[in-house]
């Protein structure tokens, strides 16, 4: 067994860890002191400007296939990535990808879609939450009704990340009712000038998702993604593409976290010693440090299946769960070991601790995730013993 990284993704790794040196952290700063006015940590031109300057090296659509131009890197390559950017809270991402379910697109689609968001001159969202409909999104309600040659959409979403910006969503919508979620939902891309309206809402994180509203919006058939009634299958693979991701990103914040938390500990004195001393404060750092550990393993598996073509729903689900729940974790002890300074804006700390409370509610909760994680394995899909059976 090889835990190694080839010398490839060591250089690749060791670019990126460059790159949020040099460019990604200096900026920490100031997206702080935006944030705390109501303004967004980086300006699109600015965060298009940082993807550049990323080109200009290569870094561009790290898993997009190489035909559009990406670098289509994998899976592991993909988590090593999205760690290291994860060690700040700058909101950066790589240019040059589209949401997956984009190149099911046809050619004609893919050139009015799938290319432009690529190239970064087009904006997608996802839409098939509802107020009605989360976890349980086969119970979503939004309908499109044919007329002639047209479809007409009507209906709410809400928490649609990216929806505020977005010049054109991908949603959900029943086609026929009988069916439902079992051949009865449709992919529509919808532009926004076809006339749905987006309304910002309040988060306890720094970037807002939004409620949108279809009120008989017209959308020509040609725009329907994949086929009639088989969108059910394409939110599916857009949820699934990328669990191992977003647990990812979380190692990186977590291994920065603690190094802070270590930092502070060191110097802070009570009592005549450094609190580094005590037990209690060692035991919040040696316990970090293993679940930091054990999610990096979690996440490689995961991302190892992607890559062998492997049924990574289980693993996929396992880090995302464990991710979700030890972020939590280790965020509060770095707060608790920073005393009153961990609860105040001076440090970042308060911030990391907003952002990843969300982790474990989007892209499936903590309980979906049990509840995927038990159903395979009470079904026989899955096997206690993981991968090595
Ligand atoms: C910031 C943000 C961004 C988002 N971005 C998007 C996006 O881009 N596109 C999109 O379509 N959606 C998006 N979502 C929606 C997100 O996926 C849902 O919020 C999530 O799936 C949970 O659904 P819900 O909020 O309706 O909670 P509910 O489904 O109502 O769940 C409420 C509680 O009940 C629990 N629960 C539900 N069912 C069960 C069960 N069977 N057993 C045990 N417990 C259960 C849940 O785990 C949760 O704790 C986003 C959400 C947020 C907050």
């Amino acid at each position: 067994m090889d835990f190694s990284l080839t010398d490839e993704q060591r250089e690749v790794r060791d670019w990126v860890r460059t790159f949020v040196r040099k460019e990604i952290l200096p900026l920490e700063p100031e997206v702080l002191r935006r944030e705390r006015t109501g303004r967004p940590g980086l300006e699109p031109s600015e965060l298009r400007e940082l993807q550049l300057k990323a080109k200009e090296s290569g870094f561009w659509g790290v898993l997009t296939p190489e035909e559009y131009g990406g670098m289509n890197l994998g899976g592991v390559m993909a988590a090593l990535l999205e760690a290291e950017l994860g060690r700040s809270f700058v909101p950066f991402r790589f240019g040059g990808s589209a949401d997956n379910i984009l190149f099911f697109a046809n050619e004609e689609q893919k050139e009015t879609y799938l290319k432009p968001t690529i190239a970064g001159d087009r904006k997608s969202c996802f839409a098939i939450t509802e107020p009605g409909a989360g976890s349980d999104a086969r119970a979503i309600r939004t309908s499109a009704r044919q007329d002639g040659d047209d479809w007409i959409i009507n209906g709410e979403k809400t928490f649609i990340t990216g929806g505020n910006e977005a010049d054109f969503t991908m949603v959900f919508a029943v086609t026929d009712k009988e069916k439902g979620a079992n051949g009865g939902v449709t992919c529509f891309l919808v532009d926004r000038d076809a006339g749905w309206k987006s309304h910002p809402i309040d988060t306890m994180g720094e970037w807002g998702p939004a409620a949108l509203t279809f009120d008989n919006v017209r959308v020509p058939a040609r725009n329907i993604l994949g086929e009639v009634g088989r969108g059910f299958e394409l939110a599916m693979r857009w949820i699934g593409q990328g669990r191992y991701l977003l647990p990812a990103r979380a190692i990186g914040s977590c291994e920065r976290l603690l190094e802070m938390g270590i930092d502070y500990a060191r110097t802070r004195e009570t009592f005549g010693q450094p609190i580094a001393e005590r037990q209690a404060i060692q035991w919040m750092i040696a316990d970090s440090a293993v679940e930091i550990e054990a999610l990096r393993w979690l996440v490689l598996h995961a991302a190892w299946q992607v890559d062998q073509g492997m049924d990574s729903r289980q693993a996929q689900s396992m880090a995302k769960l464990y991710g979700g729940i030890k972020a939590n974790e280790i965020v509060d002890r770095v707060l608790q070991i920073h005393g009153g300074m961990g609860y105040t804006r001076e440090l970042p700390v308060e911030r990391w601790y907003r952002e990843l409370r969300l982790l474990r509610i989007y892209e499936g909760t903590d309980e979906i995730q049990r509840r995927t994680i038990a159903r395979n394995l009470l079904k026989g899909h899955a096997s206690v013993s993981g991968t090595l059976g």
